[in-house]
């Protein structure tokens, strides 16, 4: 690519204000918030890198299918072009809608795991590994040791390590995975995609021991862009084509239509054994809604099925990873350390590189996500301690390898100028971390996903976070 950035392939036809506030009021805020982005409120965030999850601009077409959404309480005409839609591009027979990705893992959890029972994921995801534990389930990371090393530029970091896989069904007995979980592309890891070639031998591990594979979808397109461009043998093929391909490995999946599907709420369960659909059905009803609506309205359906065929279009899934790359580049390009390579829906710096003076018991990535605030009014989120959380079995905050901010790009919603804002903001942030000297603690702590509501305060009195702004 030359110099100059791919103009975006669309056009505006809304726009929306975007608050501008003072470092005084963001200093307020944050302490509002007890120094966890999570808390403080959007009209005080200038630009949101909190999550592409639900954050997506819709398009015209969405819109107008809003319109025309069938609120039916049963057998919607929505639900049926929302079936076809999910049918004809991931493949899966039977679709159970629910009111986003967390409802369909609910549902597949109560249905799959049991206690005693044991999970192989490449890499934990927050929520999934929530319900499999909530069901009495254990979760194993089975990632291939260079996903836990941010600067290891491998293509596919996403891949399963096949040796780990074994041995964990070697150890614990077949009958106890009720499914390896795969998730394209891994989020926890920074958008890092599997290859086609792993997930065929993923397959054929499983096959021999009778295992399900269920995939989580919630970024299989741009996993599939990824295979498109750095795969051997996948160069000819669509990006749809190549969707189809990856689900059509996998015996079912979990899907949040908040990411690929550029809406603003949904998700499914897709599965191809009728006799867990049937499960399902049964328990969609007590927890979503009927298994014709699952928690979404009619119009809701319409627009994650307009969506899901938008989101395979060439121009747009290419925009959509250019655009993170671009940011990344700015950020490399700056010395800043990162999650290599790019991935296709957020840039991730290294908190630990950036602050290794700091004990990772003080939070160096949330910390780091607040002076980023405090900075420039951008908003990442963490992905580190904060979001490991504890050991069920020490009890002591779990330390993961990677301790980041993940910068998440919404799709369709900033443009090249918002990322030369957020380059800027990081860049400033990075050339004053010796001033970031001391860290966070807990003032409140919830015992299930605690990064969304925890509070901390600064562990030192004079902390830059409440440092009084100097004087332009
Ligand atoms: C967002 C997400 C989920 C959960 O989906 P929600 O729609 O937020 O409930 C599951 N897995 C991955 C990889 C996700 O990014």
């Amino acid at each position: 690519m030359s110099g100059r950035h791919p103009a975006e392939p669309w056009r505006i036809k809304m726009v929306e204000r975007l608050p501008v506030t003072t470092r005084q009021e963001r200093q307020r805020a944050l302490r509002d918030a007890g120094y966890n982005i999570s808390l403080l409120r959007s009209e005080d965030v200038y630009i949101d890198l909190y999550t592409d999850s639900g954050t997506n601009a819709m398009s015209d077409r969405q819109w107008a299918a809003l319109m025309s959404g069938d609120e039916a309480y049963a057998g919607a005409r929505s639900f049926y072009r929302f079936e076809t839609a999910v049918r004809d591009h991931y493949g899966y027979e039977h679709v159970i809608p629910t009111h986003q990705g967390r409802g369909a893992e609910n549902i597949l959890s109560r249905a799959l795991i049991r206690p005693g029972c044991h999970i192989p994921g490449n890499m934990y995801f927050t929520t999934t590994r929530a319900h499999q534990e909530l069901n009495g389930g254990t979760f194993h990371d089975v990632i291939i040791d260079e996903a836990h090393d941010p600067g290891c530029e491998h293509p596919f970091k996403g891949n399963i390590d096949l040796a780990k896989l074994e041995r964990l069904i070697h150890e614990v007995g077949p009958e106890h995975i009720p499914y390896v979980s795969v998730a394209a592309t891994v989020n926890m890891a920074g958008g890092q995609p599997i290859s086609m070639a792993n997930l065929t031998a993923v397959r054929d591990l499983t096959r021999r021991h009778d295992i399900p594979i269920i995939l989580d979808a919630a970024r299989a397109v741009e996993n599939a862009w990824f295979i498109r461009q750095r795969e051997p043998g996948w160069q000819d093929h669509t990006v749809a084509g190549v969707l189809r391909e990856l689900c059509a490995r996998t015996d079912g999946a979990t899907m949040s239509a908040k990411k690929d599907s550029l809406a603003n709420i949904g998700g499914w369960l897709g599965v191809r054994d009728a006799g867990l659909a049937e499960q399902a059905r049964n328990l969609v009803v007590l927890y979503e809604g009927l298994h014709t609506y699952g928690g979404m309205a009619g119009r809701d359906m319409e627009a994650v099925a307009e969506g899901i065929a938008e989101s395979v279009q060439e121009e747009n899934i290419r925009a959509r990873i250019d655009q993170v790359a671009y940011l990344g580049r700015q950020l490399s390009d700056a010395g800043i350390p990162l999650v290599h390579p790019i991935g296709g829906h957020a840039v991730c710096v290294d908190a630990a590189a950036t602050l290794p003076h700091l004990p990772r018991d003080e939070f160096p990535a949330q910390t780091l996500a607040a002076a980023l605030y405090l900075d420039s009014g951008v908003r990442a989120a963490e992905r580190g301690t904060v979001s490991a959380g504890r050991d069920p079995d020490t009890g002591g905050n779990r330390h993961p390898r990677l301790e980041l901010i993940r910068l998440t790009i919404p799709r369709r919603v900033y443009t090249q100028s918002h990322m030369d804002v957020v380059a800027d903001g990081v860049i400033s942030v990075y050339k004053q971390r010796d001033l970031l000297d001391s860290g966070l603690r807990f003032v409140h702590e919830p015992d299930v996903l605690r990064f969304f509501q925890a509070r901390f305060l600064p562990t030192a009195p004079d902390s830059i976070l409440t440092r009084p702004a100097r004087e332009p």
